[in-house]
């Protein structure tokens, strides 16, 4: 029995309570309206206001045209042209359509956004986002200060508890059971970490918000959590992933730590420096210079370090010499102050440097995953088989962790809130239709499939638990950290074994990637990562409130989808958005204007791309 106000059933269940999951409770909700409502819970591994939504900066994409004239077949065309091509066409335009009254929406739920003199929401310039067809910079992003995410996140969840959802916080699901032929629904198995015990939940519908993975990848601006669980779950569950390969890459991360810089400090002025001082981003775009697109710049960052003129991060005095100069010093104390209080704040806390005296090591970090749990645009998760695209019945997706299309081979800035706002709200609507069908879906209500799996995973707890007691080990001076071809821990701690994965995938596949390297990290997964995940193990014995025993389930969701991502990275062969294969380095349309679609067993298939307006390359509307 779980605590007394988790049920072992429900309607619906929602895994995740970032701008995802909570747009899908109030989509579902709202579609109720005023008649009965379905029952609904939302699980999520951290207390809600803890998910990454909250970190979200900069501002969500709408073309409100309060400061000037925008249009959404501009943010429809700037999204494609953005995602290089790739996007599916559908899925965007219905994006760009209903930003403006998502952003509404979200403005009736509570949120605070920055406002203008006359009342109406404020907008901001962004990267990529133009008027008229890529014509001139648009203001198109809605901000509220430099806490757009904090102030949706708390506005959905405030919501959410008025609206009386059920949450089960800090709760971490294990396992998705679906029925035997993989068509439809039976539930799920949820370790409640405040108290070791496994529990199974069934669910007539289930929709997957559980964010993204960028913690596959050792610099990284994603909070620890995002391990990518829920993408792992389907993968386990026989889906396939969409465009796994497809990883967008800020170009600004701190040091050390990949924290985000915010573009802001460039454009405010400050300037990229090699080893010798030179601003070297005039060389690779000689027209935008510091301010050009976030793959141009991760790129260079990364052809300088690859030519020996990288730098050394000074917190890490006998690291790799993989960054470069961030020069903030011509900045002015008071402009730091008033427009970049979070980014002088980061750089003093976090790296201990003074940015009006102290150069500011950076590289690019692992910011957001494109692809993916495949749904349609009601968020419906998409089975392939035979090159057919089928429903799973009450099986949804909304968010980070889905993939709808609508960023292609690289986000647009501000379309990511957006994405799953509402996606989010399309998939609590479409759930809340398929619940109240009058041959409602939802399983075949056969417990025992359920009932095993919980079986299975309690053993799984109580062996991991077991082996506790070993003392761990300190990782020492000895330099392993970095060094990612050292053989993998043998002390069974999944931090260290996440941490050599990090700095492996660090290698192969940040910014870009070429066949040999994919490969010998694909035979090192095999022959010494994966084998050393099954000796990893908790070192505290207790169930209660034990964060190494959900951390032993992280890092096999990572070891998973680093596997997929491999695979997927080494069967696209070409360069396309974000996605860079220096033995390929040209986008090549014949072949692969085409999504890739990864499964457990590392299948690859390949689903064709929605074009609808714009050819590739186009211009107009
Ligand atoms: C630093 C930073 C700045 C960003 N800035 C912007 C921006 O300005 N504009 C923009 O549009 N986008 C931005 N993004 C991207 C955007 O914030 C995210 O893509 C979006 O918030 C993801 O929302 P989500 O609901 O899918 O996931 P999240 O908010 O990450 O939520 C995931 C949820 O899943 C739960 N969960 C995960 N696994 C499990 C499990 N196994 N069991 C139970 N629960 C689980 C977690 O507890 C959490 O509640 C930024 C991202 C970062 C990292």
């Amino acid at each position: 029995m779980g605590p007394a106000h988790i049920k072992t059933g429900y309607d619906v269940v929602i895994v995740g309570a970032g701008a995802a999951g909570l747009s899908t409770a109030l989509g579902l909700l709202d579609a109720a309206g005023s008649g009965a409502k379905p029952s609904v819970l939302v699980i999520s591994k951290l207390q809600p206001l803890r998910s990454h939504t909250g970190s979200a900066e900069g501002g969500i994409a709408a073309s409100l045209g309060n400061e000037e004239q925008d249009d959404w077949r501009w943010h429809y065309y700037d999204t494609v042209k953005g995602g290089d091509w790739l996007v599916d066409q559908d899925a965007a335009k219905l994006l760009a359509r209903q930003a403006r009254s998502t952003v509404i929406g979200l403005e009736h739920a509570g949120v605070a956004f920055s406002r203008r003199e006359d009342g109406r929401i404020s907008q901001r310039r962004f990267g990529g986002h133009t008027a008229d067809f890529g014509g001139r910079p648009v203001k198109r992003a809605a901000y509220a200060a430099d806490r757009i995410g904090h102030r949706i996140l708390s506005s959905l969840w405030q919501q959410c508890l008025k609206r009386g959802v059920t949450f089960a916080d800090e709760w971490y699901v294990t396992d998705l059971v679906l029925s035997a032929t993989g068509t439809s629904v039976e539930g799920l198995v949820a370790l409640d970490e405040n108290t070791g015990t496994v529990h199974t939940i069934r669910a007539r519908a289930l929709a997957l918000c559980t964010g993204g993975a960028g913690r596959l990848f050792h610099t990284t601006s994603n909070s620890w959590d995002l391990t990518g669980d829920g993408m792992a779950l389907a993968l386990d569950a026989g889906l396939a992933l969409e465009d796994a390969e497809l990883i967008q890459f800020h170009p600004t991360g701190l040091g050390h730590t990949g924290i985000l810089l915010s573009e802001a400090a460039r454009g405010e002025g400050g300037v990229l420096r090699n080893a010798d001082g030179d601003p070297f981003m005039h060389r690779y775009a000689p027209r935008h210079g510091d301010l050009a697109a976030r793959d141009v710049i991760s790129r260079s960052i990364a052809a300088e370090v690859d030519q020996g003129r990288g730098v050394t991060d000074p917190g890490d005095p006998d690291g790799p010499r993989d960054c470069v100069w961030l020069d903030l010093r011509g900045i002015s104390a008071q402009v730091m102050h008033a427009r970049l209080p979070q980014v002088d704040e980061t750089i003093r806390r976090y790296a201990g440097l003074n940015p009006g005296h102290d150069l500011v090591p950076v590289k690019p970090t692992a910011h957001y995953m494109m692809g993916g749990i495949p749904i349609d645009t009601d968020g419906h998760v998409l089975s392939w088989q035979g090159g057919q695209a089928q429903v799973v019945d009450g099986l949804y997706a909304a968010g980070e962790c889905s993939c709808v299309g609508v960023h292609g081979a690289n986000r647009l800035g501000g379309n990511s809130l957006l994405d799953a706002c509402l996606f989010g709200r399309r998939a609590g609507s479409d759930a809340y239709r398929f619940v109240t069908m009058p041959a409602a879906g939802g399983g075949s209500h056969n417990h025992e499939l359920l009932d095993q799996r919980a079986g299975r995973r309690r053993q799984d707890v109580t062996d991991l638990l077991a082996r506790a007691g070993k003392k761990v080990e300190d990782p020492g001076e000895d330099g392993d950290r970095r060094d990612s071809t050292v053989p993998a821990p043998e002390d069974g701690n999944p931090y260290r074994l996440a941490e050599q994965l990090g700095r492996l995938m660090d290698r192969t596949l940040a910014v870009r990637c070429e066949a040999e390297g994919i490969s010998s990290a694909l035979n090192r997964l095999d022959h010494e990562l994966d084998p050393a995940a099954d000796r990893l193990h908790p070192h505290d014995p207790s169930p209660v409130w034990n964060q190494e025993l959900t951390a032993v389930f992280e890092t096999r969701s990572l070891l998973r989808l680093a596997r997929a991502a491999l695979q997927a990275s080494l069967e696209r062969k070409e360069s396309r958005g974000s996605f860079k294969r220096l033995d390929y380095p040209h986008r090549d349309d014949d072949n692969y204007l085409r999504h890739s679609l990864v499964n457990r067993t590392g299948h690859i298939g390949w689903s064709p791309v929605h074009i609808e307006d714009f050819p590739p390359g186009s211009r107009r509307y």
